[in-house]
C-alpha cells in the first residue's frame, strides 16, 4: 500500500525518472533544432537511479518509468533497467523511447527486467515521420516494436502526438496497425510549452477530433486500471489492439494525477508544468534512505492541484525533453 499521498488525497504508485536531457531526435513540437547542451551533463548515475527507486519503492511505488530526453542514448541503460528491476517492491519497469535503438537492444532490455515499453510514433507514413522527427527510421522502429511483442515484453504501447499535419489524416493507418497487434496506440493532445507557442497555435487539435472519429466507427472506451496513466483507451471487437487519448486540456485531467517525476539531475518535479523542483540529489549518496523518504513525503504536500495550461501557463517547462515527458 502506498504511503505517498498529497494534500488532495491523490496517491502515488508510479514514478517517472528522467535519466538524460539529451535527445537525438528533432521533433517539430519539442526540439526542432535538436538538443543543445546546457551546463554539465551530470545526470543521475545508475547507483543514484537505483537509490531513487529504492526510496520511492519503500514508500509504496511499484511502477517506475525511465524517460528523458531519449533514455536509449545512455550506454548504461541496460544496467539501469536491471538495477531498478531488482529493487524490492518494484514490479513494473517501463521505458519511454523514440525507438531508434529498439531493434538492436530490446532483447537486452527485456532480459534486464523491462516489463512496459512505450514507443513514440507520430506518423505511420514514412515521409511524414521523417519530417516530424528528422529521422527516416520508421521501418526500423516498427520492426523493433514487433520484436518486443515477439519476445514477450508484457506491455507495449505507442504514443503519438495529435498534430494537424501528422496523425489527423492517419487514424485509419493507426487503426489498421492495431488490427492484429496487441498494442495500445495513445494520442497525446499537443501541449503548449515555453518554446513551442507558435507551433502550438498552428498545430493543436482538440482530443475530440480523435474520439469523434473512434465513436463514429464503433470504438468504445474501456475502464482504467489502478496504475494506468491518464489515457482513456478505446476498444473495438474487430481489433486486437486499442486506441486511446491523453487529453491534458480536458477539465478534471489533473484530479486523477498519479504521477511524480524525477529530473535527470535528481530533482523531484511535482507537476510537469510547474516551477523548479525539490532537489533530492544530496540525499542519494547515503545507502540509508530515511532522510530521502522524509524529504519526499514533505515535498509532496507542495504538489499543486493542477497545471494551468488552459490559461497558457506552462510553468518553467520550455520543452518536454527538459524534465522528462
Ligand atoms: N525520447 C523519448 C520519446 O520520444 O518517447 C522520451 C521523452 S519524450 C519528451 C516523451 C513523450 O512526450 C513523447 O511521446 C513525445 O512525443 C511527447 N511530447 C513531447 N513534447 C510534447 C508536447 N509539446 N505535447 C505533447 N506531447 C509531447
Amino acid at each position: 500500500m502506498t504511503r505517498l499521498e498529497d494534500g488532495f488525497g491523490r496517491r502515488f504508485h508510479y514514478l517517472r525518472i528522467s535519466i538524460t536531457e539529451v535527445c537525438n531526435f528533432r521533433c517539430t513540437y519539442c526540439l526542432p533544432d535538436g538538443y543543445r547542451k546546457e551546463g554539465p551533463l551530470s545526470f543521475l548515475s545508475p547507483a543514484e537511479v537505483e537509490r531513487v527507486a529504492r526510496g520511492f519503492a519503500e514508500l509504496g511505488v511499484s511502477k517506475i518509468r525511465l524517460t528523458g530526453g531519449e533514455p536509449s542514448v545512455r550506454r548504461d541503460l541496460t544496467e539501469i533497467i536491471a538495477r531498478v528491476a531488482a529493487v524490492p517492491g518494484v514490479d513494473k519497469v517501463a521505458i519511454t523511447t523514440n525507438g531508434w535503438n529498439l531493434e538492436r537492444q530490446v532483447e537486452s532490455w527485456r532480459a534486464a527486467g523491462l516489463t512496459n515499453l512505450n514507443v513514440s510514433i507520430d506518423s505511420l507514413d514514412r515521409a511524414a515521420f521523417h519530417s516530424i522527427t528528422g529521422h527516416d527510421r520508421l521501418d526500423s522502429i516498427v520492426r523493433g516494436l514487433d520484436r518486443a511483442l515477439a519476445i514477450g515484453v508484457p506491455t507495449a504501447k505507442v504514443n503519438g502526438v495529435l498534430l494537424k499535419d501528422g496523425v489527423a489524416g492517419g487514424f485509419d493507418a493507426f487503426a489498421e496497425f492495431v488490427r492484429d497487434r496487441p498494442v495500445a496506440v495513445r494520442f497525446i493532445e499537443l501541449m503548449r510549452t515555453g518554446d513551442n507557442a507558435e507551433f502550438f497555435a498552428d498545430q493543436h487539435l482538440p482530443g475530440r477530433t480523435l474520439t469523434d472519429w473512434l465513436e463514429a466507427r464503433g470504438w468504445a472506451p474501456r475502464p482504467r486500471g489502478f496504475d494506468d496513466g491518464p489515457a482513456v483507451e478505446y476498444v473495438h471487437p474487430d481489433y486486437v489492439g486499442r486506441i486511446g487519448l491523453i487529453a491534458p486540456y480536458a477539465p478534471g485531467f489533473c484530479d486523477g494525477c498519479n504521477r511524480l517525476r524525477i529530473t535527470a539531475r535528481g530533482a523531484l518535479r511535482l507537476c510537469l508544468f510547474g516551477e523548479l523542483g525539490v532537489d533530492l540529489r544530496d540525499r542519494l549518496q547515503d545507502p540509508d534512505t530515511t532522510a530521502l523518504r522524509t524529504r519526499i513525503t514533505a515535498a509532496l504536500m507542495g504538489k499543486p492541484k493542477g497545471h494551468r495550461l488552459a490559461e497558457g501557463v506552462s510553468g518553467d517547462t520550455r520543452q518536454l525533453a527538459q524534465f522528462g515527458g
